[in-house]
């Protein structure tokens, strides 16, 4: 695939989302990578991962690109120890230099959920709190940030575009083209440790209340907030001014 990338433009006028998307609509995930890099500078860009099954692949392409793009990982407060153990298994074996783990602000956990059962009675308020705002504080010092959802993945996923403008960055989605065949032989093709949980029937991991095992018929993200009409934490559906 041989996308043109758009022009380096000074941070004060970047290149909009759509001519952005236009350029990178058939790129490759390094392409796409190396594209946002051009674009705002490595100061200005940060990679979102949640370091879950798939994360490996995403942070392996940015890593050959530039391991110093730093990286944030939300620490809700409510993950597994195998997703912390996975974190650092990922920094040391793809040699990623900045990672930066984001914690909930303690006085909004104190006065919003003392005694940790927000996930139960409001799941969207405890993402709001523990995921949304964290990311929201985090995401302050850059002009554009890249995740690794698939149009695969379905649901709000199903049509996203390659680059889109959150509201307050631009938003590069470089996996967006890739399919389930493409991620599962970039694992094997790059021998990438797989994550703990996945040998144990865990297709897609986030905290560990609302993460439930999803059987082969199922679609991987099944396990998520399984039993309610939520399938997404908000970090992609809400703005992150
Ligand atoms: S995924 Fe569950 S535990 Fe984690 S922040 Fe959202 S509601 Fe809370």
């Amino acid at each position: 695939m041989n996308a043109v990338a758009p022009r380096i433009s000074p941070v004060s006028a970047l290149p909009s989302a759509s001519e952005l998307d236009r350029a990178l609509r058939d790129a490759s995930p390094a392409e796409v990578i190396a594209a946002a890099l051009k674009t705002v500078g490595r100061e200005k860009l940060a990679l979102v991962s949640s370091f879950g099954t798939e994360s490996a692949t995403l942070l392996k392409v940015m890593a050959d690109v530039d391991p110093a793009i730093p990286v944030v990982f939300l620490d809700t407060g409510w993950l597994f120890e195998e997703t912390l153990a996975y974190r650092d298994t990922l920094i040391a074996t793809l040699g990623l230099k900045d990672v930066r783990s984001i914690k909930p602000a303690e006085e909004t956990l104190s006065r919003d959920d003392p005694d940790r059962d927000l996930w139960f009675s409001d799941p969207d308020a405890c993402c709001r709190i523990r995921k949304v705002e964290p990311l929201s504080r985090a995401l302050k010092p850059f002009s554009a940030w890249l995740n690794g959802r698939k149009r695969f993945q379905g649901n709000a996923r199903a049509d996203i575009p390659v680059v889109e403008d959150d509201g307050a960055r631009l938003k590069f989605n470089p996996f967006a083209n890739v399919t389930r065949e493409e991620l599962e032989a970039m694992f094997v093709r790059a021998k990438l440790p797989r994550h703990p949980l996945v040998a144990s029937g865990f297709r897609s991991v986030g905290c560990m209340p609302c993460t439930s095992r999803t059987a082969e018929d199922e679609d991987s993200r099944a396990g998520r907030w399984r039993g309610r009409a939520k399938t997404e934490c908000g970090i992609h559906t809400m703005k992150i001014s």
